[in-house]
């Protein structure tokens, strides 16, 4: 634990600006509540992202005011899909009772939902889209799965090009004012900004695991180091992965692309996960230059905002309103 609070002092001294607390069940982990008060005293703002079980939740009010925001993953409006998805029977109904606790606490909420093959299509989208409303979060956010981690044996859920252009065409038609995203192929290729929009990843943000490997993202595991061993300062100066990432070479039919300055090559994280390295273009991207309509003639002009929001500083990521 005194390397965590070592930790901290080295994230202040960085002027680190937020810090998300997600990849597992951290309420659960001893000590976590007196290590986000720790950080919290230093003025970083704090993210959850959790399943919502009633186990992480037990004891919300000693901790709700800590944080800025607080995601609960939801991947199906329907509690036979959610349960069977997630593995336990009630986690649909643990879920929606914490969203409300987290809503009634007047805390920002976010009902977090990773787009897999199994939930992209218009309906299943729809009906999540309702309950979100139902439960009154400020925002929905959706993240594209990645074959990384425990997800590794599970490709089949990666979503095909066609699969996710269906996709964020549809969250983007559900409020066009409502929708942001840090995802470069939402915003190349959906929202038609014409602002560079890299991925984040190694960028503007990084993970720390809880043995202190430090790995450019939640979905890239290759560690550059580890902070129980090394200064942070120096692997994010010094990691060669780090800095392919954020000097991201282009590859393959991203070199004619005609959006290749405002999308970069899409996410980094995706095109690791499948390739094991970053020269090729993201696996998801379905647009075919020379061949489709220029993708910088269509999409509204949209200015890309700051709304605040943890996430959008740290991994490529679709926000819809909800409530604001
Ligand atoms: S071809 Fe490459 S640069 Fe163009 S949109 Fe797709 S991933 Fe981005």
């Amino acid at each position: 634990m005194k390397q965590w609070y070592a930790l901290a002092d080295a994230l202040s001294l960085m002027e680190i600006e937020a810090v998300n607390f997600g990849g597992g069940e951290c309420p659960l982990a001893s000590g976590f509540v007196d290590f986000c008060r720790y950080l919290r005293n230093f003025g970083i703002k704090l993210g959850l992202t959790t399943n919502g079980s009633s186990q992480s939740f037990q004891e919300i009010e000693r901790y709700v005011d800590l944080f800025h925001e607080i995601g609960v993953s939801m991947d199906f409006a329907e509690a036979k899909l959610h349960d069977s998805f997630r593995g336990y029977k009630g986690a649909f109904e643990e879920a929606v009772t914490t969203i409300g606790q987290l809503v009634d606490y007047g805390i920002n909420t976010e009902l977090v939902t990773c787009l897999t093959n199994n939930n992209c299509s218009r309906s299943m989208l729809s009906h999540l889209h309702s309950l979100c409303t139902d439960l009154k979060v400020d925002y929905w956010r959706t993240t594209r799965f990645h074959p990384v981690g425990r997800g590794s044996a599970s490709l089949d859920l990666s979503l095909t090009p066609n699969a996710l252009e269906q996709a964020y065409s549809f969250l983007y038609e559900l409020q066009p004012d409502g929708v942001f995203s840090t995802d470069p192929l939402f915003q190349a290729l959906i929202a038609g900004t014409d602002e560079e929009s890299p991925c984040q990843c190694g960028r503007a943000s990084l993970r720390i695991g809880s043995n202190g490997a430090v790995t450019p993202g939640p979905y890239i595991h290759r560690a550059v180091g580890n902070v129980t061993e090394e200064n942070l300062d120096d692997l994010l100066q010094h990691s060669a992965l780090l800095q392919q990432l954020r000097k991201r070479e282009l590859f393959g039919k991203c070199r004619i692309c005609p959006k290749r300055h405002v999308c970069g090559g899409g996410c980094g994280s995706a095109v690791y996960a499948i390739e094991g390295h970053l020269q090729a273009p993201d696996p998801a991207c379905w647009v075919r230059p020379g061949q489709d309509p220029d993708p910088a003639e269509s999409g509204t002009k949209l200015t890309k905002k700051n709304h605040g929001t943890i996430h959008e500083y740290y991994l490529c990521t679709t926000y819809v309103s909800i409530r604001s």
